[in-house]
């Protein structure tokens, strides 16, 4: 029986989805944090759970040559990053296995390969942070699974820009003496600094999120952001409310634009505040071409894009499709999508601003017949009467883009019992040093597979059922 505190060696088998190393210890999966693959360990065992146990390295007993010294010195303290004690490839390698994994196991499958496509940088590629200001005043991100917050200079994955106006705006907090936001006791101002970077256009945008109508001072804090090359917009966000939501409804901009623009696909895409706009601008880009790789259109089909955003997939798909519906429960992104869509000089694409599910299934029953639908749900996948009306629609493909692989292997056996088989399957990494990933799947109604439809040779991972 495990014991809290007692000390066991055991050897890394593989990762969790957080980026925890599980070992088996007594029956028993043990996480541990900061492991590499096929470590072994002395290990305390911290806590026990009624599942799972979490256990603390305190020898290495063989050290993995994945091993590297850590280049971001907070990475131990800091909540945001998992991997940074890794090379990038053995962190590729991690994520490449449990997508496969999912779709193995969890799917149904019996892929014996899945591609996956790196980063060019794990570096200064992150375009939005949030970051929380603590009673204290102090600045930066939280520690792992806590609301403490750990100091941070100079973050390695965002733009040296992004920390310069986070700099700003706490030397102007401290400088006017505007109380930092105090959790405990839901008073003080200043919340979070929101700040968001367009990688191909260079534009910014700061946006303060306070816990009151107004600030002091805003024109030495605005003389002061507004000298940062590209900045663009600055603005307030109103969010009185507890609890962890860091946005509230209201934003009101003090200094230029209400939006940012970034160019993605050969498309520009305007970007407000609430608007989701993936994170890692080079490799959505990667993402969208193997999605649209994927849909293989030639200018005669008929596309559904539920789950669209602010319309990125949608209008890529636009190119080449005859039309395009894209379907989105925020109304504010729905906007924007217009907007996108407009700004663009797009035409064929219609958005509706609805639940992906009900407007699937009202979709269906008006006699839609889309030739592919792509699907880019939120971590909790599409729900089974989306899958329903999906089978009923019949499109030819279904093109998958997923941020979790569990989900999406779960909702690819749902398809795959409903006539369709898995023709491609790919990792794209959007989030070096961090443990989540994405992927894209094809999934077609015929029961042959078109390897060719497949842009890269190497990248087609086939299976026959
Ligand atoms: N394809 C877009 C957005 C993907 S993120 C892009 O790549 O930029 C997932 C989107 O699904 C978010 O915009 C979110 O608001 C939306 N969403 C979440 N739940 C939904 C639902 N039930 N119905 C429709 N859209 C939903």
């Amino acid at each position: 029986m495990l014991k809290k505190n007692e000390i066991y060696r055991a050897v890394v088998s593989g990762f969790t989805s957080e980026g925890l190393g599980v070992c088996r210890v007594d029956g028993y999966a043990v996480f541990v944090p900061n492991a590499a693959p096929d470590e072994e360990y002395d290990l305390r065992i911290e806590h026990i759970g009624k599942t799972a146990a979490y256990g603390k390295i305190v020898n290495i007993i063989t050290r993995s040559p994945a091993r590297v010294n850590r280049e971001c010195p907070y990475a131990k303290l800091c909540g945001g990053c998992d991997f940074w004690h890794l090379s990038y490839e053995a962190e590729l390698e991690i994520k490449r296995q449990r997508v496969m994994d999912a779709l193995n196991r969890l799917g149904g499958q019996a892929l014996s390969f899945l591609p996956i496509t790196g980063a060019k940088t794990c570096k200064n590629y992150r375009n939005k942070a949030q970051y929380p200001v603590n009673a204290d005043g102090k600045v930066g991100f939280f520690k792992k699974g806590t609301h403490e917050v750990v100091p941070i200079e100079r973050c390695l994955i965002l733009p040296e820009c992004m920390d310069e106006a986070k700099k700003i705006v706490h030397s102007w907090m401290r400088q006017v003496r505007v109380k930092p936001y105090d959790e405990g006791t839901h008073t003080g101002v200043l919340r979070h600094i929101f700040v968001r970077h367009g990688a191909a256009t260079g534009q910014m945008m700061v946006c303060l999120v306070i816990n009151a109508d107004d600030i002091p001072q805003k024109k030495l804090l605005i003389s002061e952001l507004s000298k940062l090359p590209g900045m663009t917009s600055i603005s307030l966000n109103i969010n009185k409310r507890k609890g962890n939501a860091v946005l509230g409804d209201e934003t009101r901009v003090i200094w230029g634009e209400e939006a940012i623009e970034d160019r993605l696909c050969d498309l520009t895409f305007r970007i407000s505040p609430r608007a989701f706009y993936q994170v890692n601008r080079d490799q959505a880009e990667i993402l969208y071409q193997k999605a649209i790789a994927c849909a293989d259109l030639n200018g005669t089909q008929t596309v559904m894009d539920l789950y669209c955003g602010t319309g990125t997939i949608t209008l890529c798909l636009a190119k080449n499709a005859k039309s395009v519906i894209g379907v989105e429960v925020i109304d504010a992104a729905i906007e924007n999508a217009k907007e996108n869509a407009r700004r663009n000089g797009i035409e064929n694409v219609r958005f509706f601003c609805a639940d992906a599910g009900e407007a699937a299934i009202r979709l269906a029953k008006e006699g839609a017949l889309p030739d592919v639908i792509v699907v880019d749900p939120p971590r909790k996948g599409i729900s089974a009467d989306v899958i329903e009306a999906i089978v009923q629609m019949q499109p030819k493909k279904v093109v998958y883009v997923s941020c979790d692989p569990a989900t999406l292997a779960r909702d690819v056996k749902l398809l795959c019992q409903r006539g369709y088989i898995l023709t491609h399957a790919e990792a794209v990494d959007l989030f070096p040093r961090c443990s989540h990933i994405e992927s894209v799947v094809c999934l077609s109604r015929e029961k042959t597979v078109h390897s060719e439809q497949i842009t890269d040779e190497s990248s087609v991972c086939l299976k026959k059922r």
